[in-house]
């Protein structure tokens, strides 16, 4: 079977491979193709793109947008975007300095609370990518802060603690309009993150999500169980959703999975590929 990855991260957002080394290994581990997308911006597609045009390796432009819901988290993956879409280019841009002014923002809590640390250092942290809390978690411990990263979100950085600053989010109606205007295909991430109680309640949120632009679900991904992977094909196939799949691959930043293979069983295979590009048009 010919297997690809349709969801991956570089060091254009949380990743720890560029773009160029992250289509060498896809190529190498000979996946037949692979999706970049980056959280909420489009910055390393143009190097992907070019990565993927030298070795004449098919790679698909893509993002991955983070949009307000409870309980859980809602991810929405965008496929064959164009990377100089405007509309989408200014909003990215606007949520960037959104998340500037939440790093400042939890940053002024976290010395009111005693922690010495100055931007730099979280900065450092971050190695050059987007930073986020996973980085004030690892200059916490390191400064001795805490015992470990897990205990910076447990009793400073998640919600209803001290440090916490709420994210900024594009609700789900733009964010599928803003993906769709840039010509590309919205998908809902891992609907197992979204927490809901049960599949009629999944199948409650595609149903609305669907009438506002969804056009896939992602069924095969490293944290889904085989039962949740068989529940979510068939509830794509119920409501005519293109089914599509991906590791969620961060390099180091994410041990345990690995580009293509996941958690070690994933296997996505080039036919859903093949149901994005046609009915993108591109088959
Ligand atoms: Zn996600
Ligand atoms: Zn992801």
């Amino acid at each position: 079977m010919n297997l690809i990855d349709l969801h991956t991260h570089t060091t254009a957002s949380d990743g720890s491979l560029s773009p160029t080394e992250l289509v060498n290994l896809a190529r190498r581990l000979d996946l037949k193709a692979v999706a970049v997308t980056d959280h909420d911006t489009m910055a390393g597609l143009p190097e992907a793109l070019a990565a993927g045009r030298a070795l004449n390796y098919e790679v698909i432009p893509g993002i991955e947008i983070s949009a307000e819901f409870r309980p859980g988290s809602m991810h929405i993956l965008g496929y064959f975007i164009d990377p100089a879409d405007p509309n989408l280019n200014q909003r990215l841009g606007e949520l960037q300095q959104a998340r500037r002014t939440r790093n400042i923002q939890m940053l002024t809590k976290l010395n009111a609370l005693g922690l010495a640390a100055s931007m730099e250092d979280i900065e450092a942290a971050a190695g050059g990518g987007q930073i986020g809390r996973p980085h004030f978690a690892r200059v916490m411990t390191a400064k001795g802060f805490v015992a470990e990263p897990n205990q910076a979100f447990e009793l400073y950085l998640k919600r209803g603690r001290p440090a916490h600053v709420e994210k900024f989010r594009l609700n789900p109606p733009e964010a599928l309009t803003l993906i769709r205007r840039a010509g590309g295909l919205p998908v809902l991430a891992h609907p197992a993150t979204l927490r809901l109680n049960g599949l009629e309640a999944l199948e409650n949120l595609v149903t609305g999500l669907k009438n506002q632009g969804l056009a896939g679900l992602e069924v095969y991904y490293s944290d889904h169980t085989p039962q949740m992977a068989a529940d979510f094909l068939a509830l794509a196939r119920k409501f005519d959703l293109l089914p599509t799949g991906g590791s969620d691959f961060h390099g180091q930043n994410k041990p345990g999975v690995d580009l293509g293979r996941g958690r070690g069983d994933l296997a996505v295979p080039y036919d859903f590929l093949a149901g994005l590009k046609q009915q993108k048009g591109k088959a």
